[in-house]
């Protein structure tokens, strides 16, 4: 098995019967892109930028953030490189951002809303994605969207800096759907957006109201409820209607037993762990797109994560 993995890993992921998915790793530093590479990935899904941003008493200038960028793209060989704009908050501060302490830091300044708060963050890390070379290979992501209007602002910006860099060619522009807002209305978003890509742990925290990284709750904290699969069925149809595709780059897209399930419900890009890279993409290979959509419909009428989980667990034993 191992060897048959390897063997795939220079190829372009199909279902069994040729739907095409693209397998992509989430990245959290210069160092995993050519690793992920090795191991079959597709591209990077997602880019946590936040390495570049942490443990420091300055904000990276756009220099130093430009070098980084260019050399994860450089890693990637040309794959596509989905960056994802800084995404901290009250639970992960930065001493150079004052952010007021938080009674609910899930609830507050973070995400999205901190580059907005900071125009001078979200300028220059624009400006470092602008520079790196071949324009088009970086993808720009927005993390925690709320609100078209958070949308419209970030473009705004990047309109801007692409015509003062004289960019005439277009750069990618997509969300991160986290938040059930961004989940309902995803139709209203693809309409103006490039692409959508669920981050399955967010979006479970906030639409089960459970804190992910609170031990008292983690039990009950799995992608896989029923609530969570109905509303990444709704973001992949609401993007489907605008013609845009949906991924998932939160940990859903990792789990074997979720994958036929999204796959079912019309998501086309997983961005995974780089070390599930071989066996998602082996798992993929194996799927009909009958099969999934059947066992996705199923799973929808579930009235648990662990009837859900059951479900999959059968479907994974008797096969697509
Ligand atoms: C997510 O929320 O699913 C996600 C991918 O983002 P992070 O885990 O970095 O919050
Ligand atoms: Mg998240």
């Amino acid at each position: 098995r191992g060897a048959d993995m390897l063997a795939r890993a220079g190829e372009r992921c199909v279902t069994a019967d040729g739907t095409r998915i693209e397998v992509f790793a989430n990245l959290g530093s210069a160092d995993d892109a050519a690793p992920a590479v090795a191991r079959g990935a597709e591209g990077c899904g997602l880019l946590r930028t936040e390495f570049l941003f942490l443990d420091r008493d300055t904000m990276p200038t756009v220099a130093e953030q430009a070098a980084e960028y260019q050399r994860i793209a450089e890693g990637l060989e040309g794959r596509p490189l989905i960056v994802r704009l800084l995404d901290i908050g009250g639970d992960k501060p930065a001493s150079y951002l004052p952010i007021l302490a938080e009674e609910n830091p899930a609830l507050g300044l973070r995400g999205i809303r901190v580059s907005l708060a900071y125009p001078a963050v979200l300028e220059d890390q624009i400006r470092a994605i602008l520079s790196v070379r071949p324009i088009g290979q970086c993808r720009i992501m927005l993390p925690m969207v709320a609100g078209l209007d958070e949308v419209r602002a970030v473009r705004a910006v990047l309109d801007r800096l692409r015509a003062e860099l004289s960019i005439t060619d277009p750069v990618a522009l997509g969300i991160m759907v986290e938040t059930p807002a961004a989940a309902v209305t995803a139709d209203l978003f693809a309409a103006e957006v490039d692409f959508l890509s669920i981050g399955t742990n967010d979006l479970t925290q906030y639409v089960l109201a459970m804190d992910r990284g609170n031990p008292a709750v983690a039990g009950g904290v799995d992608g896989l409820h029923p609530a969570v699969l109905r509303l990444i069925g709704t973001t992949c149809d609401g993007g489907a209607r605008q013609g845009r595709w949906t991924g998932v780059c939160g940990g859903l897209a990792s789990d074997p037993l979720a994958v036929p399930i999204l796959i079912g419900l019309g998501v086309t890009e997983l961005s995974a762990a780089p070390a599930v890279v071989p066996e998602i993409k082996a798992l993929v290979s194996t799927l009909s797109m009958a099969a999934c959509r059947d066992h996705a419909t199923a799973a929808l009428r579930c009235d648990s994560a662990a009837g859900v989980r059951t479900l999959a667990r059968r479907f994974a034993k008797e096969g697509a």
